[in-house]
């Protein structure tokens, strides 16, 4: 396909509202994306498509998706992400990761916030095929990482893989009482454990769920689980984990993450 092969990366993508906002980490994955050599595609693994199946979006249109609970009225309902779908590549995927097993969703979801908004930031042309990946919400972590390792003979033909999740989802693991009961620095431990693991071994990432700053971080899973197909793509490479751009939230960072950038 003559297409350079595209980095991976798993971004903490933090409010629904920072889509239409402006701060220093959607200054960051604006900067990411103008980084980057144009991909032909790009792969969404969503925290918020978070079902009972692994499936990807297959509509040529996928719909923008408001998936998020804002007073009616709020600006962010009239938000539209127009970026194309792609079909074909829906369908490639399916084949990638057999045998693993993937629907193909033609009329159910479409492009959530998980997904917009980072790439109204780091795309904000609207203008590269998006197709998003659910994750499963009943498998363990290991499917997850092997899941994200078939992806990386994607990277070949041009597309972008990015992972969208938050690493510390949960507001109790911040601010004051967090600091006094301890949550903060279990978080914080986590984090750190987090970094050290995709650097040193990504390909154990499922043994972060062991750790006691996890449950703090994530007590439910669907915003941790998206940067375990990341952990999965470094493990296949080989490549080393590095971080895109500084994004500590509250001193808790970094919490985004990539592979095959220089
Ligand atoms: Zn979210």
């Amino acid at each position: 396909m003559g297409s350079t092969r595209m980095p991976a990366a798993f971004i903490s993508h933090g409010a629904a509202r920072w889509t239409i906002e402006e701060n220093e980490h959607t200054r960051g994955w604006a900067d990411f994306g103008r980084g980057l050599p144009r991909p032909r595609a790009i792969i969404v693994v969503s925290a918020h498509w978070y079902i009972q199946a692994s499936a990807v979006t297959a509509m040529a249109a996928p719909r923008t998706v408001h998936d998020f609970f804002y007073p009616p009225g709020h600006a962010l309902y009239d938000f539209a992400y127009p970026a194309p779908g792609d079909p074909e590549l829906a369908r490639h995927v399916r084949s990638v990761v057999r045998p693993a097993w993937l629907g193909l969703d033609i009329d159910s979801w479409g492009i959530d916030h998980g997904a917009y908004s980072i790439l109204a930031h780091a795309f904000p042309g609207a203008d590269v095929p998006v197709v998003e990946l659910s994750v499963h919400a009943s498998m363990p972590a290991e499917y997850h990482v092997e899941l994200g390792g078939r992806l990386d003979a994607l990277r070949d033909e041009g597309v972008l893989v990015l992972a969208s999740g938050t690493l510390v989802h949960n507001a109790a693991a911040t601010g004051e009482a967090a600091r006094e009961n301890g949550a903060y620095a279990a978080a914080a431990a986590f984090v750190e454990a987090v970094r050290a693991q995709l650097v040193a071994d990504p390909a154990g990432a499922g043994a972060l769920a062991r750790h006691p700053g996890y449950p703090v971080c994530a007590p439910a899973p669907d915003h941790y689980l998206p940067l375990l197909y990341l952990a999965g793509l470094a493990a296949a490479s080989g490549e080393k984990v590095t971080v895109p751009f500084a994004d500590a939230v509250d001193g808790l960072g970094p919490c985004s993450f990539a592979i095959g950038m220089a």
